[in-house]
């Protein structure tokens, strides 16, 4: 497995791999950029079917952080770490201890947060060996899903505004694909709207809680991506926007939580030809990297809870000048938010959010 020659490389900074033969952790850290501040960016925990496959992801991830934080306009670089094996085997607190004290032995160019399989208290676990996590009750924030799915609330609204020419979600048709964190929040907060949801999960008992609560329409998995609805919104994993979706894809709008949706970058111009309108994936799901750089860092210091929201508001803003741009240059929204975001990390970053 080569590092330096990965597609996915892209001048990472450093790439970490720790391993601890008492509790069997095998994990990734990857620093992307530190530009802009130490990299901050979640621990992911998957049963990846090969270490290549983790290695790949935790290059794309940790990318994506940079881009998002820019982007954000936080004090962040980007940076991820992916833990490999089965979170139903694997996870004890000594496992957990042991990833701390791998994220500490970087002394704190990376901090780590919550992410796919990995829960706040396993967070907390880690933080008994370093100082070096965010996301955490300490912190006044804890899990920030519900701030994320927010975000991506007020991202939906800024694309049905743009694309439909609609001021509100009233009877606007989404798909959600995924409920868990993000999914079933934004799916609350969709129909808290007057959306109609069509939604898809593996978990069969999540599937029937958001029927009975939102009235939604339950999907096959296989089959939500090609739903003829107003708006597509991948909650689940990522490259779901690929050369074999795109063709069933019915959307006006790709608009959802996912980190990296589009298989490859051309991907993005894919959906622009088509007139499918698509809300780049690291600026609408940044609502939970916001909120964790206003978590309370100092003793006595308060979480000022209402900046955060205005700041996590500003994502609406954001998109509707990434759609403005990329309808005036004739680029597609992706490599318009990539070009915002490159032009904010390499200048690097003065002040705090
Ligand atoms: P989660 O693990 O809580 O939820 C994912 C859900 O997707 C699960 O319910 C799972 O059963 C379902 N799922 C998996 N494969 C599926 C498939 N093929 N079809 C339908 N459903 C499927 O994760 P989450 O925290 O809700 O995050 C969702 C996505 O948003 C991830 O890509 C994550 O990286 C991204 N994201 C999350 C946050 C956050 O704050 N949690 C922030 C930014 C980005």
């Amino acid at each position: 497995m080569f590092v330096f020659s990965h597609p996915e490389f892209d001048g990472h900074e450093k790439v970490l791999f720790g391993h601890d033969a008492k509790t069997g952790l095998k994990a990734i850290i990857a620093v992307h950029n530190t530009a802009r501040g130490a990299a901050v960016g979640g621990c992911r925990f998957w049963n990846y079917e090969s270490d290549a496959a983790a290695l790949t992801d935790v290059l794309r991830l940790s990318r994506g952080m940079t881009y998002k934080s820019a982007l954000a306009s936080l004090p962040f670089g980007g940076g991820k770490s992916v833990i490999i094996g089965d979170p139903k085997k694997l996870g004890s607190e000594a496992f957990f201890l042991a990833m701390g004290r791998l994220i500490d032995s970087l002394g704190g160019l990376y901090s780590a947060a919550e992410d796919v399989g990995i829960s706040v208290s396993d967070v907390e676990a880690m933080g008994q060996a370093t100082p070096f996590v965010r996301g955490t009750r300490a912190g006044e924030v804890g899990d920030p899903s519900p701030f994320t799915a927010y975000g991506v609330f007020k991202g939906i609204e800024a694309a049905v505004a743009h694309r439909l020419g609609r001021p509100s979600l009233k009877g606007v048709t989404v798909a959600v694909q995924g409920l868990g964190h993000v999914g079933f929040d934004l799916s609350r907060q969709l129909h808290q709207a007057g959306a109609s949801l069509v939604v898809a999960d593996l978990n069969r008992a999540r599937l029937e809680e958001a029927q009975q609560r939102f009235g939604a329409v339950a999907c096959d998995p296989q089959a939500i991506v090609g739903e003829a609805v107003d708006v597509f919104a991948p909650c689940a994993l990522g490259a779901v926007i690929n050369d074999q979706t795109l063709p069933r894809l019915k959307a006006a709008i790709v608009a959802g939580a996912a980190n990296n949706q589009l298989a490859q970058a051309r991907h993005g111009d894919v959906l622009r030809q088509r007139g499918i309108l698509y809300a780049p994936d690291y600026c609408i799901n940044a609502g939970g990297i916001i909120v964790i750089a206003y978590e309370t860092q100092a003793k006595g210091a308060r979480h000022d809870r209402a900046k955060a929201m205005a700041h996590i508001d500003g994502i609406h803003s954001t998109l509707l000048e990434i759609f403005k741009r990329s309808d005036r240059q004739g680029l597609a929204t992706s490599e318009v938010a990539d070009h915002m975001a490159e032009e904010r990390f390499k200048a690097g970053c003065s002040k705090a959010a």
